[in-house]
């Protein structure tokens, strides 16, 4: 008999007690998952009992206190049994033998059978009986061993308590921890290290009139939840909590960083508002003039977003999805096409054209703007060389340079080995460097430059006038040519006054032997200005917009 069939015939409870009684026999922990979003769609009591977790929430967050399904989830691909390691109760890392069946479910879904057959090995566990008792779920919730305080498992228990059933009002989660425990630890011995732990509960102690309210969640990570009408309420809170850390006799500098949750859904479990509050920690990290943040859906929203980019890169390069865009520059003189900008566009698969402000920042952070980048100018060699080999009369592309380069890259030698390979003159190719670049490391930059034009490169400050950078800034650097920003044209020339800084920028690039371009020319009336202030190029979609290789042949072979 399906599934279907017996849920038609049984009402919910009593299919519970069915599968219950299937599922429960031999007393193992076990969980049916959807195998397309992770959910968790049944479990049985007895990892009810050792997991804390609820239906429909996604296993990641059980087993492996994520927020996202990992990359090769073993649930997802195996069969069998494997020993992995996952997050057990009480906050604690097990090793387990799991055992993998897929099965069908109700409506034909497609899931899995994962049951935790025996726990392997416990992190942080000294005596052998804890994995035992662990696996029977019963060990006794005790509080911290270290500080006295509440453990993970019954502030989980607490705080559920108070925000579930006190629904007039309004609850935060507030998690933090240490910067740099480990080398506190490292510098000062374990010990200390102790020390620094206790002297935290006791500050908390100070601070909470009960004890319920706040907990160490594991090694330097600790947690408390409060009531709160503003958001000030939260930061007032923390600011005295600090101080009651920051009030030692240790002669150690404590610093915490801490994260907020404000609740709206009550039935968001726990732990998974602690990870969020974390995860807003996190975000504060190298910021020194900030303490707290607390997390916004946008952000997590944009993290799943990232991660979703970060997963796909590395395939996207290897699979060609990354296109070459090119847009024309024309000569303000005589009216011709004198170069073009070569700019990238995703062609995702599933998601579409994804523009590069969606993935440059972020690749610009992880450090794959190094790929992308040499994959683009390597893209702008070959196209160059093949109108060569074809007869069609090339312009000079500009390629876009990541400031990234300058510190992890050797431009001259990539450069270099791009023309040798595509036997190209450096004429053929423009480097354009954002303005930004020169506001760090300007000696490493100037030496990169100077090389780069040595070789023949022309080099283009891009993004001219969105910055700090002026002509005084630059005039020292070997460049051959300003791009002035689309939004400093746009501002200054909607006034007259305006219209004078920019005329003056151009003819004082000018006379210092700068060439100009000015780029997000979008009127007529932008072309006409630009003409008689002497700009000596211009590009926008005045002109054209970016496009494809195919279609910009048709332009150069009207030129
Ligand atoms: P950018 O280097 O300043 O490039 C010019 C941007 O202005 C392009 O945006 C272009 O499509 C847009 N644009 C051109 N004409 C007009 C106009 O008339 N009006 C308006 N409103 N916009 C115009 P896009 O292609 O979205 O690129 C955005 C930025 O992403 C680029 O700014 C560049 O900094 C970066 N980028 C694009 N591709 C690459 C790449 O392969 N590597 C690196 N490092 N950066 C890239
Ligand atoms: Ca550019
Ligand atoms: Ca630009």
């Amino acid at each position: 008999m399906s599934f279907t069939k017996i849920k038609n015939e049984l009402n919910t409870e009593d299919t519970k007690v069915l599968i219950d009684s299937i599922i429960n026999v031999d007393k193992k922990a076990a969980f049916v998952i959807d195998r397309e979003n992770f959910e968790v769609l049944y479990m049985n009591d007895n990892a009810e009992k050792i997991f804390h977790a609820t239906v429909g929430t996604p296993c990641y967050e059980i087993f492996c206190e994520k927020d996202h399904a990992c990359i090769d989830c073993p649930m997802m691909k195996m069969t069998g049994e494997i020993i992995i390691q996952h997050r057990h109760s009480s906050a604690i890392d097990a090793i387990g033998k799991w055992k993998f069946s897929p099965i069908r479910w109700f409506d034909n879904k497609d899931a899995i059978l994962v049951t935790l057959l025996e726990i392997v090995g416990v992190f942080g566990y000294e005596d052998d009986n804890t994995a035992a008792k662990l696996y029977s779920g019963n060990v006794e919730r005790q509080n911290d061993a270290l500080t006295g305080i509440l453990n993970y498992s019954k502030f989980c228990a607490s705080a559920e308590n108070a925000i579930r059933y006190n629904k007039d009002k309004n609850y935060a989660i507030v998690t933090f921890d240490i910067d740099k425990f480990k080398s506190i630890n490292d510098q000062y011995g374990m010990s200390v290290g102790d020390m620094i732990l206790k002297h935290i509960a006791n500050a908390l102690k100070a601070f909470f009139e009960y004890d319920e309210n706040y907990a160490r969640l594991h090694s330097d990570v600790f947690a408390f939840y409060m009531e709160y009408e503003k958001r000030g309420d939260i930061i007032r809170a923390i600011e005295k909590v600090r101080r009651h850390i920051a009030n030692s006799d240790l002669n150690i500098d404590i610093k915490t960083s801490f994260g907020i949750y404000l609740v709206e859904d009550r039935h968001v479990p726990i732990n998974l508002m602690c990870d969020r509050a974390k995860m807003a920690a996190l975000t504060i990290k190298k910021n020194v003039m900030k303490f707290c943040a607390f997390y916004d859906e946008q952000y997590h929203e944009n993290m799943v977003k990232e991660r979703g980019i970060e997963h796909d890169m590395n395939r996207a390069l290897q699979n060609h999805e990354f296109k070459m865009y090119l847009q024309p520059k024309y000569n303000l003189e005589n009216g011709n096409m004198c170069g073009a900008e070569v700019l990238s566009r995703w062609q995702h698969p599933e998601k579409g054209l994804i523009p590069p402000l969606d993935y440059i920042p972020l690749f610009e952070e992880n450090g794959f703007i190094i790929k992308l980048d040499e994959y683009m100018w390597e893209q702008a060699c070959k196209t160059i060389r093949a109108w060569l080999d074809s007869g069609i009369e090339p312009v000079p592309l500009s390629v876009n340079i990541s400031r990234y380069h300058i510190q992890h890259n050797d431009l001259p030698a990539v450069f270099e080995h791009l023309m040798k390979q595509y036997n190209l003159t450096s004429d053929m190719l423009t480097l354009e460097i954002t303005e930004s670049m020169f506001m760090n490391s300007p000696a490493k930059l100037a030496d990169v430059l100077n090389t780069l034009k040595d070789r023949g490169f022309k080099l283009e400050v891009d993004d001219f006038g969105s910055g700090f950078s002026s002509l005084s800034m630059i005039r020292h650097i070997a460049v051959d040519t300003i791009k002035m920003d689309k939004d400093f044209l746009d501002q200054e020339i909607s006034s007259e006054k305006g219209k004078i800084v920019v005329s003056h920028t151009i003819s004082m690039a000018k006379d210092l032997q700068l060439q100009v371009v000015a780029e997000g020319v979008e009127t007529g009336e932008h072309v006409e200005f630009l003409k008689q202030s002497h700009c000596d190029i211009a590009q926008g979609y005045y002109f054209a917009k970016p496009m494809a290789l195919d279609e910009f042949e048709k332009y150069l072979q009207k030129k």
